[in-house]
């Protein structure tokens, strides 16, 4: 037999192998060991095939088998196909990338069964436990030919001779959960409608659930979810990378007896135990990754928060999750539910055409109506709180309630500069400032990673003048310690909230009353719901509007407008304080829920107009280099024989990027445009198997970008 292997690595084209007797039979979708170069990779077997005559002649073997039966079914395994030619990657890349989960498998640990059974099965393996009785995956790999070794342990798995030891750690166990949340007896009219429409759905069936902050979304899948439940099926929910709240946790597991929690931030043993739980789940919640588990018997995909772009991969297969979530659906045949009070444009636009049904909740629960907006005018003032603001938060921790700051900035301030010379101390591997973090005495590039300890003089003209300029989280808490020193707060950014627990257990304090205030970067806006809330400050409005990207305006929209839902959801009533040094700015007037249908319908006859996305398609072409020329080369190269696309393509560059050197490399980008949509990513295949960049060019390619910069 000879079998085509999507070997996991970068190169395009399929590889093909020799299929050894000794692995038994060879099934598509299967996990093998195959050597290639010079060293040995894990690939996916896609194709079989009988070796006729001499086409075997050449042919290297495949050392190993690393599953018993495929890991994906046959749907799983079309859906892969299809998102990597979508996203024009390698099938073994897409495959490496859907299959991350399932890498750790020499950590797994085995317990042997019965120790005569296993030696009159397999002495050799028997042997290689000596006297223990439970043993890694990589020790015993060790102490074994490698060839056909995890075949062999596969074998014995079968045969109950080796049985997988457990440990029994609870993944999603985090923090005390701190008030109970009923269930509501009852939905209100415009909920029963969108659950009916969810539940009389069948086959495949895309729906956008638009519903303003706080209006009950959550309810209706968590309901669609137990009636799929019910009916046998699993559920599977993807949420926002910072989703994972101990609320959310608690909320589905007051509902559903068998919850399982996929997140970045597990270990190697928990990633194990989830495998092993993924039979037995009802639910399987999880951010972005979560969507590559092979949950069985899966019935309905909710993707809560659908316009968040952490649903984005940005590193290796840059695929959109939520995208990857209809697709998945389609193959499955099973509804998919995206939610959102600010749905992304895409969907937006899909809802329009009809292509999405749409399922409307106009009212918030909360008797009270959505707050007002009270702008401040900054202009004149130099502390980043206004006295109004400060004024705010004093009232309400009074009352005994809570307040969130918003501010999307990190550290004390964006960055230092020379009151003499106007010398901006930049990252030395990054074209970006290096922004100010005054408690650590260092200035950190957030883009790399590079810190160095604050300068006293200016390295430009020498003057002891470095000055902070504009204000971050860390500065705004230096204001709030001397202005309440009652108040208790904290900070919630990636400088202060390190891995998912950390957060959660910051988010618990807060939902439990330990803390009056939480100030935060955009961790703070990802549906979080807090009854206790009844002030947003939104500290400068005025950042992100400005940035050269043309979803700068529906960004800030979203992120204001899921900031402000945070306030009033409880018993009482909410406000907002908005400080500018704008107020007269026209997005100003657009935040906050009763605006959102105008103002997407707004954005997108503007797109509409500009033949922007998602009314073309784009496709960002990045080449990297060490040395510009290098990365420059490539791009002429690249941009040439973009020049053979079909007529409606449009290619622009090779030009720098907007952050044009990034952790030590020069970057290029070419984009590509297709105002039909026909083209692209399709003729990305052909434009891209026939390359040969030099070995110092990296290349990414990203359909749909969301990343301009
Ligand atoms: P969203 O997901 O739209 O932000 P949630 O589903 O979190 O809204 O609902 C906000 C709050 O309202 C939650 O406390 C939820 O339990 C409550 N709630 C939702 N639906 C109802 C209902 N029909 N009756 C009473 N309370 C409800
Ligand atoms: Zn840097």
């Amino acid at each position: 037999m000879i079998v085509d292997i999507a070997v996991f690595s970068p190169l395009r084209g399929s590889f093909s192998y020799l299929w050894p007797d000794s692995l038994g039979e060879p099934v598509p979708g299967l996990r093998v060991r195959v050597p290639f170069g010079r060293s040995t990779r894990s690939g996916l077997v896609t194709g079989i095939r009988e070796a006729q005559g001499h086409d075997e002649a050449g042919l290297k073997t495949v050392i190993d088998r690393l599953d018993a039966t495929p890991l994906y079914d046959a749907a799983r395994l079309r859906w892969l196909a299809r998102a990597g030619r979508y996203y024009a990657a390698s099938p073994g890349e897409m495959a490496e990338t859907a299959f991350a989960w399932a890498a750790s498998e020499d950590k797994r640990r085995w317990r042997i069964g019965s120790r005569e059974g296993l030696e009159a099965f397999d002495a050799p393996l028997a042997g290689a436990f000596g006297k223990r009785s439970v043993l890694s995956g990589g020790a015993l790999g060790r102490k074994l030919p490698h060839d056909g070794f995890y075949h062999r342990l596969n074998l014995a798995a079968a045969a109950d001779l080796l049985l997988e030891e457990t440990s029994p750690p609870d993944a999603g166990d985090v923090g005390g959960s701190a008030s109970k949340e009923a269930i509501p007896a009852q939905l209100n009219p415009a909920q029963q409608d969108a659950l009916d429409s969810i539940l009389s759905a069948e086959g495949f069936a895309p729906f956008l659930l638009f519903g303003c902050t706080g209006s009950g979304k959550t309810e209706v899948y968590l309901r669609a979810a137990a009636e799929r439940i019910r009916a046998g099926g699993k559920v599977l929910i993807l949420v926002p990378e910072i989703g994972l709240t101990p609320q959310w946790l608690d909320r589905l597991r007051s509902r559903f007896s068998r919850v399982a929690v996929w997140h970045s931030g597990l270990s190697d043993v928990e990633r194990l135990a989830m495998r092993r739980e993924l039979s037995e789940a009802e639910v399987l919640v999880g951010t972005r990754s979560a969507l590559f588990l092979p949950l069985p018997e899966l019935a309905m995909i909710v993707v809560d928060e659908e316009h968040d772009t952490s649903f984005k991969q940005q590193e290796g297969v840059h695929y959109h999750a939520r995208d990857l979530a209809v697709l998945l659906a389609q193959e499955a045949g099973v509804p998919v539910v995206l939610g959102s009070a600010t749905p992304g444009l895409e969907s937006w636009q899909r809802a329009g055409e009809g292509r999405y049904g749409l399922l409307e909740l106009p009212e918030r629960i909360s008797p009270h109506a959505a707050p007002v907006i009270e702008p401040v005018d900054m202009r004149g003032v130099e502390a980043p709180l206004s006295g109004e603001l400060i004024a705010a938060l004093k009232a309400v921790k009074d009352e005994g309630r809570q307040s969130l700051l918003y501010l999307n900035r990190r550290g004390y301030a964006p960055a230092l500069m020379c009151g003499a010379c106007g010398d901006v101390p930049e990252c030395p591997a990054c074209s970006l400032r290096l922004t100010l973090h005054r408690k650590r005495r260092q200035l950190r590039c957030h883009a790399c990673g590079f810190v160095r300890p604050v300068p006293v003089i200016c390295e430009a003209c020498g003057e002891e003048a470095l000055l902070p300029m504009g204000e971050g989280t860390e500065k705004v808490e230096e204001q709030l310690q001397e202005a309440l020193p009652e108040l208790s707060f904290a900070r919630l950014d990636r400088d202060t909230v390190r891995g998912a627990g950390a957060l959660m257990q910051r988010l618990d304090d807060f939902a439990a009353g330990r803390l009056d205030c939480l100030i935060g970067t955009q961790m703070l806006v990802k549906g979080h719901h807090f009854p206790n809330v009844t002030l947003v400050g939104v500290v400068n409005a005025d950042l992100g509007l400005s940035m050269p990207d043309f979803r700068a305006g529906e960004r800030w929209w979203q992120q204001l407008t899921q900031v402000i839902g945070r306030t009033g959801r409880g018993a009482h009533a909410g406000r907002v304080i908005v400080q500018t040094r704008n107020p007269g700015m026209a997005w100003l007037s657009r935040i906050g829920d009763e605006q959102a249908r105008q103002t997407l319908s707004d954005e997108l006859e503007l797109r509409r107009a500009l033949q922007y996305p998602p009314f073309a398609r784009w496709v960002r072409l990045t080449l990297s280099a060490v040395r510009a020329d290098a990365a420059r080369e490539a791009g002429e190269m690249l941009a040439a024989r973009c020049t053979h696309l079909p007529e409606p393509v449009r290619c622009a560059g090779p030009m720098p990027c907007s952050v044009e050197r990034l952790a030590g490399r020069y970057r290029f980008e070419i984009v590509l445009r297709d105002a039909t949509g026909k083209h692209l990513p399709w003729v990305l295949e052909p434009l891209l198997s026939g390359l040969r960049l030099a070995s110092a060019v990296r290349l990414k390619v990203d359909v749909d970008p969301l990343d301009m910069m």
